[in-house]
């Protein structure tokens, strides 16, 4: 494969609307004060910019109250030049997203710094992920992850159970999609129980104005909804080729959220749908990301 040809065509995929710090600044500022600058602390909405630095101050016309766009931001403390923030963005937003190995070339940053960023944004994703619960039509089945379903295999080491969960438009299209993983079903062959279906029903679904039809059986199950999961699974392999077990279900959030973005848009860009969940999201060091353990099994925990 020509790596140098593959990083020309990447290269090409770079918006024409970010092509400085400044561009990228602006856009940073238009995401965090979308109505102008509100101060954090007085809700005053006179200020002035300080701008002889890298990233400009505000100071609160009314406390004195100073403050950054990037604060409280998954780009708080950053080093790196904002525009291979706003690169790595695009390519996270390819339809099967890209590996900490090419962005590391494509974005001339070490692999560390690559695999932390692309781990940064993916943190984002999921935290804004977790926010939004299924509503409206939903159907949920008990599904496995990493297994062919036409053949018929004993227990794949790598397969784990999901509970997986949609909401589907009128249009009968799917929408929002959730996959949970049950990591200590892994290799098992084992399927979640009604217990696991109602665990995931309860987390995850806005049961107050959701419709929810449930699939707990393996020969009864909602088949666009498997189809997603079949689809999740092939585009993961094409990209990371093998995952462990420790970010598996940060992969996946990856993947659904990816999903949705890519579904026809509405109001904003995907791009500026991502900036505005980075922005949103409070930074994360290496350490925390590194120290981060799955989530406790629904099973477990309860
Ligand atoms: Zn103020």
């Amino acid at each position: 494969m020509n790596m140098e040809g593959n990083l020309d065509t990447i290269h090409h995929l770079f918006s024409k609307h970010y092509k400085s710090e400044q561009d990228c600044m602006d856009a940073l500022i238009a995401a965090k004060w979308p109505s102008g600058f509100v101060c954090p602390k007085c809700n005053h909405t006179g200020c002035s910019r300080l701008t002889s630095r890298r990233i400009p101050l505000f100071e609160c016309g009314c406390c004195g109250h100073q403050t950054s766009p990037l604060v409280g931001t998954l780009f708080e403390g950053t080093h790196l030049p904002l525009l291979k923030w706003f690169q790595t963005i695009e390519l996270f937003l390819l339809p099967d997203g890209i590996s900490a190995m090419r962005l590391h070339k494509a974005i001339r940053v070490t692999y560390k710094t690559a695999w932390l960023m692309l781990h940064k944004i993916r943190h984002a994703v999921g935290e804004f992920d977790a926010r939004e619960r299924l509503s409206g039509d939903v159907k949920v089945n008990c599904d496995q992850y990493g297994t062919n379903p036409s053949r018929c295999q004993f227990p794949n080491p790598f397969a784990s159970a999901v509970v997986v969960g949609c909401t589907v438009t009128e249009s009968g299209d799917l929408d929002q999609i959730k996959i949970h993983l049950l990591l200590h079903k892994r290799g098992t062959g084992n399927r979640a129980t009604r217990h696991e279906l109602a665990a995931f029903i309860n987390e995850h679904v806005d049961v107050e104005t959701a419709t929810v039809d449930a699939f707990p059986l393996a020969y009864k199950l909602y088949l666009p909804l498997r189809r997603v999961v079949r689809d999740a699974w092939e585009s993961l392999k094409s990209t990371y080729v093998a995952l462990g077990p420790k970010y598996l279900q940060a992969y996946l959030n990856e993947y659904t959220v990816r999903r949705r973005l890519h579904l026809p848009a509405a109001r904003m860009t995907m791009h500026q749908k991502l900036v505005t969940m980075c922005m949103a999201t409070p930074a994360i060091s290496y350490n925390q990301l590194i120290t981060r353990q799955p989530k406790l099994p629904l099973a477990i925990a309860a």
